[in-house]
């Protein structure tokens, strides 16, 4: 079994950029909702139920969010996609 933390590289936290016009969160990476997306995840960017998660991971580039604060806090390129 892989570890929880595999794949995950923490990153200095940064808020990410609303775009007011698109009136969307958009990633680091230029990526939001209406592009890839986001999937919900866990706070190292293993994916998960999207029920009540409090992080999600960037489809384009693997940043790992936090979702209630719209904080960018980590990187996950190898996430586990159990059966997400
Ligand atoms: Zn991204």
């Amino acid at each position: 079994m892989k570890s929880l933390k595999t794949g995950f590289n923490p990153l200095e936290r940064e808020e990410m950029n609303y775009h007011e016009y698109l009136d969307y969160w958009v990633c680091k990476c230029g990526n939001f909702e209406k592009m890839k997306g986001f999937n919900a995840s866990t706070k190292y960017g293993n994916l998960i139920s999207p029920i009540g998660a409090e992080y999600c991971r960037c489809e384009q580039c693997g940043r790992v969010i936090e979702i209630h604060s719209h904080t960018i806090i980590g990187i996950n390129l190898t996430p586990d996609r159990g059966r997400f």
